[in-house]
């Protein structure tokens, strides 16, 4: 599957799976932008994926301005948008009864607004070419739930609903909406949270690794941040409507569909 010259924006993209994401597009021809709260890290990734075929932008996703600017900006740059990532994420765990207000909103804002605010800015763009591919960063909590973990369950499941609404929304003028759902991916989010949760559950990091994040794969491994860029690969780069309102789960059979 090729990208190419295609624009992609992803968010969230100066690490992890975002930064994985980008550097597949880049290797199929796109150009990239990479949209991150950490401003030096995106123009570094940016430049280090795909030289001047990338831009790297300061974008708080849950900040109305900044993504509108941001996304002007690469349209500026780059004269479209063909394919957004809405990627950019955090992880907060809490029983219910210790969740704070405000942590709960800094998690549905990050998740959800920040789904929004891209979407609504992007989807312009992909509307006048009469074309577009947007690819949601779910996960397998879009489908299943987990103690601790509240707001970023909710966050996810609703991340369906937002992918299910823009691809009817779109489907007669091009656009595509679709929900990647990873496993446990070993990233800087993950690694956080194997003390927190190990102090929240009083069992060892061992454990947490062993038992809650990968006890129920078929062979005990984590799914990599190479894994999820294929998705998002055959996400942006379907040649169809055929398929679009989907999400797909890949995660070592932790969640089976
Ligand atoms: P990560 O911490 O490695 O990267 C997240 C990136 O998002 C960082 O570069 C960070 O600066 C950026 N970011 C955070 N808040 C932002 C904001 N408000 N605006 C813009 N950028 C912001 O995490 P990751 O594991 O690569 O997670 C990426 C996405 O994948 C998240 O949506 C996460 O929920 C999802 N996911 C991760 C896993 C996993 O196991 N790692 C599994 C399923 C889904």
């Amino acid at each position: 599957m090729e990208l190419t010259d295609k624009v992609a924006l992803i968010t969230g993209a100066a690490s992890g799976i975002g930064h994985a994401v980008a550097a597949r597009y880049a290797r199929a021809g796109a150009r990239i932008v990479i949209a991150d709260l950490d401003e030096k890290a995106a123009d570094a990734a940016a430049r280090e994926l795909a030289g001047d075929r990338g831009m790297g932008l300061r974008m708080d996703v849950t900040h109305e301005d900044e993504v509108n600017l941001g996304v002007a900006a690469a349209v500026d740059r780059f004269g479209t948008i063909d394919v957004l990532v809405s990627n950019a994420g955090i992880q907060i765990v809490h029983p219910i009864e210790d969740f704070g207000l405000a942590e709960w909103k800094k998690m549905l804002a990050i998740h959800l607004d920040g789904a929004f605010l891209t979407t609504r800015a992007c989807i312009p763009h992909m509307y006048r070419q009469g074309s577009g591919a947007i690819v949601y960063m779910g996960s397998v909590h879009s489908h299943e739930a987990s103690p601790l973990k509240a707001a970023y369950v909710t966050a996810k499941h609703g991340l369906l609903g937002l992918a299910r609404t823009i691809a009817k929304e779109g489907g007669r003028r091009g656009v595509r909406a679709n929900v990647i759902c990873p496993g446990f991916v070993r990233t800087p989010l993950v690694d956080r949270q194997i003390p927190e949760q190990a102090a929240s559950l009083g069992i060892s990091e061992d454990e947490v690794v062993k038992r809650v994040m990968l006890g129920e794969t078929v062979d005990g491994e984590f799914t990599t941040v190479e894994d999820v860029a294929e998705i998002a690969l055959l996400f942006a780069a379907f040649p169809s409507s055929a398929l679009t309102g989907q999400s797909l789960i890949v995660s070592h059979g932790w969640h089976m569909d």
